[in-house]
């Protein structure tokens, strides 16, 4: 039995992205690529919510993290880094890679950014020239609230950086209208689309901090792959994953016809529908309610419970993978993930299997069934 995939990325995918690529290779400096290349870029600005182009790059999430570090600064310049969790320090280590003066502002693994916080910061530090900042920290299970930053720093001469690589599509990001600079996303995770491509938006006043940048890029430089989608038949600057491209050609069509609108409440019912079970089953959330994620949910460990032992026997024994705490969370925690091609029915398969698993490691403070019944009844209302 293939393993059901309730993590936070890669995601499982849908029937029609798969048979899309399983299709001889095109070659890309033709007009059928350029074809199937235009459509993904005008479904990836809808998505972005963004006028301007998406660049598509052959890379994982973290590739597109570095490059927009690259593209945008040059040594020494002074960035702010707003950090949940493990992928915002990572941003974190990318900055200061790189050479650049980076202030940390970091927040215990569980809480989430105080944006009056931060922007305090940056009215005292005239200095800072960019502010990075995770949407979604898949670490911890936590959302920031990104809107009030971006809507601050749009009337400034400083840039936004957002790594939203495990929210967009899922949850909503209004890159234009908010005055996000840069988005970074990967295709594993909301996107329905197997790993193996990353996508960067970038705005005008980005384009600006471009032009004085002087980090060294070859493969990274932003500016070929724009060159490239200016053109008639828009390609990459080298050989572009097409499969892949085929791939998420599908995912953006599916997940566009069923309405980005619709795509981010159907998450947010996922999200609550877990956090219902969580309760039930006396566990609490690693985060609070009100900024707790609406793609992957990190419950605690209960004390003396070993955690990794329930993650194991659900994927040893039920075929369920769902995925552990990272660095200082490792064992403390369980994250489920509820996040692109998984509905209700996977969602309800995972918590009866997660009670049974609780129980086969001595976990006895909740009455079976109970968790499982609240996900079926919330799902028997809507029938
Ligand atoms: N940022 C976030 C928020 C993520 O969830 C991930 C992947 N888990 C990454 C960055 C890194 O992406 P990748 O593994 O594709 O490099």
């Amino acid at each position: 039995k293939p393993k059901l995939l309730m993590t936070p990325g890669p995601t499982p995918l849908p029937p029609e992205v798969i048979s899309a690529m399983s299709q001889q290779i095109i070659h890309h400096r033709t007009k059928e690529f350029g074809e199937i290349f235009s459509r993904v870029n005008e479904n990836l600005k809808k998505v972005f919510q963004t006028k301007n182009n998406v660049l598509t790059f052959a890379a994982s999430g973290t590739g597109a993290m570095e490059a927009s570090a690259v593209n945008f600064f040059s040594e020494g310049d002074t960035v702010l880094c707003v950090s949940v969790g493990v992928f915002g320090d990572r941003f974190i280590n990318i900055c200061k890679t790189f050479g650049l003066n980076v202030i940390e502002k970091k927040y215990s693994y569980g809480d989430v950014a105080n944006i009056d916080e931060v922007i305090e910061i940056i009215e005292s530090n005239k200095d800072i020239k960019g502010v990075f900042i995770t949407h979604n920290e898949t670490s911890t299970g936590v959302t920031n609230p990104i809107e009030k930053l971006a809507r601050y720093l749009k009337n400034t001469d400083k840039i936004l950086i957002v790594d939203a690589v495990s929210s967009l599509g899922a949850i909503d990001l209004k890159t234009d209208e908010w005055g996000v600079d840069v988005v970074v996303t990967g295709s594993q995770k909301a996107l329905m689309s197997p790993p193996g491509l990353a996508f960067v938006s970038v705005s005008e006043k980005a384009w600006e901090f471009y032009k004085t940048s002087k980090l060294k890029k070859f493969y990274w430089d932003f500016k070929k792959y724009q060159d490239n989608l200016l053109k008639e038949s828009q390609d990459t600057p080298f050989t572009p994953a097409v499969t892949l491209i085929r791939a998420v050609d599908v995912g953006l069509k599916l997940i566009l016809d069923y309405g980005l609108e619709n795509n981010f409440k159907r998450h947010t019912r996922l999200a609550h529908l877990t956090q219902l079970a969580a309760e039930k089953l006396n566990l609490e959330l690693l985060s609070k309610k009100e900024y707790s994620s609406a793609v992957i949910t990190a419950i605690k460990s209960p004390e003396g419970v070993d955690i990794e032992k329930v993650r194991k026997i659900m994927n040893q024994k039920y075929d369920i993978m769902v995925t552990g705490g990272q660095a200082t969370l490792k064992g403390k925690i369980i994250r489920i993930g509820h996040m692109g091609y998984v509905d209700e029915f996977d969602l309800l398969k995972t918590i009866e299997c997660f009670e049974l698993a609780l129980l086969e490691v001595g976990y006895r403070n909740f009455e079976v069934g109970e968790a499982t019944k609240a996900v079926l009844q919330e799902i028997a209302k809507e029938v």
